[in-house]
């Protein structure tokens, strides 16, 4: 066991009780029964966890992770909140709203079996809605939920021709892109291709575990580690990088997995966010000019990689193109969090500063990498962000 990732629990010792994370946490700030990073992970901690009446603190962290970022200590606050949300779980039973939203990995599956699946899908979370059911079981009505795609990202991709390459990566879709917004893979493999890149999938990886370690379910997301590690090493054998277009993806897959369950098998050091990845090669330059002005939302779990704005470094190469950063914040959604019935107002409240930025800008297009950023946005604004990969792909001349 790599003794970096099986220290997270020692990180608890080098708390200094500065409250750098207390002024960093959208949720402390918009709601006043949480009692906030420094209580829950460090202090909460050096006694083990052992007092009830911090469980409450602990379903409201939404695991944005701007406390780890804040710490000027290198205290891995979010992932002690994951790692001790799963010990809760160990002796308490998850809630049918936490099993739903904690799988939609199986959902989608179960969903693409059914001839117009995605249509009954779709169709019973509206009806569900208007009867109540949803509220019934603790997910928000106030908000749509993700709508299933007519052909999947998998589906799709097996129609795509590609010219063969000896340059190839494996795009890792993720659920979101591949069941409700399989445009972006769309985009990325216009993009790969564009530089010369071939682009695979591989039918055995699974969900990142996200959706898992949020709602507390760490049996599970570890059996998912296992599998996606080993397949993410397959492909490293061979020199074949993996790629996600999702930075919870990418953030998961490279080292939440390996800290929260303290194994450096799960560390992988062969997964690249998207632009991450482009940023390495000798990039194609042969690029339209696209006249527009773009509002970036810098997505919380791109920021906690510590890679800067790949993004924006490589879209600036497109002439006439301009970037501006929203800089406002943690949008408030954060995977579930903004679905659970009670912390929906919570949610809302933290993405005011950036609903407010988007609605007085006068930008042509607003972006951003993460799939539940571009719900909640488009939920608070009225507007419907791009994937920076979709402007890239825009953005290249046809052959
Ligand atoms: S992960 Fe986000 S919500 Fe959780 S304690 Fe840290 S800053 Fe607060
Ligand atoms: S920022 Fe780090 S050192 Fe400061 S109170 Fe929070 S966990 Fe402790």
């Amino acid at each position: 066991m790599n003794e970096n990732f099986a220290g997270i629990r020692k990180t608890i010792d080098h708390c200094v009780a500065c409250t750098a994370c207390m002024a960093a946490c959208p949720v402390m700030r918009a709601l006043q029964d949480y009692r906030g990073p420094k209580l829950i992970a460090p202090a909460h901690g050096r006694l083990h966890f052992s007092q009830d009446d911090f469980d409450r603190s602990l379903e409201f962290c939404s695991n944005c992770k701007s406390c780890d970022r804040a710490c000027p200590n290198g205290v891995s606050v979010s992932n002690l909140n994951m790692q001790q949300r799963g010990k809760f779980f160990e002796s308490h039973k998850h809630s049918q709203r936490d099993k739903i939203l904690a799988h939609i990995e199986s959902a989608g599956k179960k969903i693409r079996t059914i001839p117009f699946g995605h249509q009954a899908a779709n169709w019973g979370s509206s009806v569900g809605k208007i009867l109540g059911i949803s509220e019934k079981i603790g997910i928000t009505a106030k908000r749509p939920l993700p709508i299933y795609a007519r052909k999947n990202f998998k589906t799709l991709f097996k129609s795509i021709h590609q010219q063969k390459s000896d340059r190839k990566i494996v795009f890792y879709p993720g659920c979101y892109i591949n069941e409700n917004d399989p445009d972006v893979g769309i985009a990325l493999i216009r993009v790969m291709n564009a530089n010369g890149i071939e682009v695979l999938i591989d039918e055995n990886f699974r969900c990142c575990g996200s959706p898992l370690i949020s709602t507390g379910f760490m049996n599970e997301s570890r059996l998912l580690a296992e599998n996606n590690s080993a397949r993410i090493q397959d492909w490293k054998s061979k020199n074949i990088p993996v790629v996600a277009a999702c930075t919870t993806c990418s953030l998961v897959l490279k080292s939440e997995l390996a800290e929260i369950f303290g194994d450096d098998r799960f560390a992988n050091n062969n997964v690249f966010d998207a632009f991450e990845f482009l940023e390495t090669i000798d990039l194609n330059l042969n690029l339209a000019s696209v006249p527009k002005r773009i509002l970036y939302h810098v997505p919380c779990h791109l920021k906690s990689q510590g890679i800067g704005l790949p993004a924006r470094e490589i879209l600036s190469e497109i002439p006439d193109l301009k970037i501006e950063l929203a800089d406002a914040g943690c949008c408030g959604l954060s995977g579930n969090f903004g679905y659970k019935k009670e912390l929906y107002d919570v949610s809302m409240k933290i993405g005011r500063e950036l609903f407010d930025r988007i609605l007085s800008s006068d930008a042509d297009e607003v972006m951003s990498e993460c799939g539940p950023c571009r719900m909640q946005i488009q939920h608070g604004t009225n507007r419907e962000p791009m994937h920076p990969l979709e402007i890239l792909a825009g953005a290249y001349l046809p052959n």
